[in-house]
């Protein structure tokens, strides 16, 4: 993966003076900083543009890896640290998913409360003070009155909903950008793939072969269940920010671009059985230089107000257990200062 001198670039990260000050950095200046220009462009612009679709040098350091930007401000080695508070693997895989799909998830929510809580389906489009309460408007005109709100709706529909609230903050919400993406899904007969299928997966980077697949994975390593047994299902992730024009290529111009990259790298010599394609518009948030701050001011102009928040990816979490972590205590927090006003 790195030239010699990369990996000894990396290997005198212990020895980099660390950054003074607090202003915050892209993710790019800050791992060209500590791990040398080859290790950013063969390791960290895949793995980021595979973890948020993003851009190494528009992503804030702060934002996407918090942890290793502390061990620096700690005044440590960010490669030390790491490897004293490395995880173990953790037993049956890295990967977690529900055999069903992730509606799997929400629809577990849904069953522990009371029947009608929650209205499926149904698109907020404004949200206005009503006597000392919150009233939602939803696009079928019908509206919902409430002491508290969280708005968990991705930024840029939060910058629709909430001008009449705050016409600070919904233009805050308004400049935190989205980048779309694709998936190509083929299914091969595990007999026609010439070469073996370690791992679970690779992401791509620009560096040295331009492959116009972002990062693939092989959903029948990752899961059992997936294909009958005989059959191996590819998934290629096409977009993010470095290319977001591949996003909207045509379905079967994704399915042969798949195709032809992984026919040459694993020897493929039939064509897939099946193939599907699937597209994320404006579906991931991304966390740019100076974003912790703009959070910082949403929540301060929100906190003036009594009884609205924002939670979700586009703010402060990234990833289902992070968005998880933080509803909980962004509902606990609004219903504290609520209970205490
Ligand atoms: C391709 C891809 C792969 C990913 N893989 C992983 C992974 O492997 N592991 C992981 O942890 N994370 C993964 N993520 C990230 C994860 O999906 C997100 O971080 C998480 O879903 C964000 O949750 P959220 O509730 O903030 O936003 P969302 O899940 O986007 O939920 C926002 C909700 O708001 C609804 N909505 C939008 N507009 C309105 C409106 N006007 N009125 C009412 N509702 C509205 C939407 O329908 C949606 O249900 C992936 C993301 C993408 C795009």
């Amino acid at each position: 993966l790195l030239s010699t001198g990369g990996k000894c670039r990396v290997a005198v990260e212990p020895l980099v003076p660390c950054r003074r000050g607090t202003t915050d950095e892209s993710a790019g200046s800050f791992f060209r900083r500590r791990f040398g220009v080859e290790a950013a462009s063969c390791i960290a612009q895949p793995l980021l543009g595979g973890i948020h679709a993003g851009d190494l040098d528009r992503l804030s350091a702060s934002s996407v890896f918090p942890q290793l930007v502390d061990l620096e401000r700690r005044g440590r080695s960010v490669l030390l640290g790491l490897r004293r508070h490395a995880a173990r693997p953790a037993a049956g895989g890295a990967f977690r998913s529900f055999p069903s799909g992730m509606t799997t998830l929400t629809g577990a929510m849904v069953a522990q409360l009371p029947p009608g809580t929650v209205r499926l389906g149904t698109l907020i489009t404004t949200m206005t003070r009503h006597g000392d309460r919150w009233r939602v408007r939803s696009a079928d005109g019908s509206t919902h009155d409430a002491d508290l709100v969280v708005v968990a709706v991705p930024a840029h529909v939060a910058a629709e909903v909430l001008p009449a609230v705050s016409p600070d903050v919904a233009a805050s919400c308004g400049m935190i950008r989205y980048v779309s993406s694709a998936a190509a899904l083929l299914v091969y007969r595990a007999r026609d793939i010439a070469r073996p299928l370690s791992g679970s997966g690779y992401v791509t980077g620009p560096a040295r072969r331009p492959d116009p697949v972002m990062a693939t994975s092989w959903l029948t390593g990752k899961w059992d269940g997936r294909a009958p047994h005989g059959f191996t299902v590819l998934r290629g992730f096409f977009g993010g920010d470095r290319d977001e024009g591949s996003a909207s290529l045509p379905d079967d111009t994704l399915i042969a671009l798949a195709h032809d990259s992984w026919a040459h790298r694993f020897g493929i010599v039939g064509r897939p059985v099946l193939a599907r394609t699937v597209r994320w518009v404006k579906g991931s948030p991304q966390h740019e230089v100076g974003h912790l701050a703009r959070i910082r001011e949403i929540d301060a102009r929100l906190g003036a107000l009594s009884g609205v928040a924002v939670a979700g990816s586009g703010f402060r979490a990234v990833g289902i257990p992070d968005v998880i972590t933080d509803a909980r205590s962004t509902a606990r927090d609004l219903l504290d200062r609520w209970r205490a006003r």
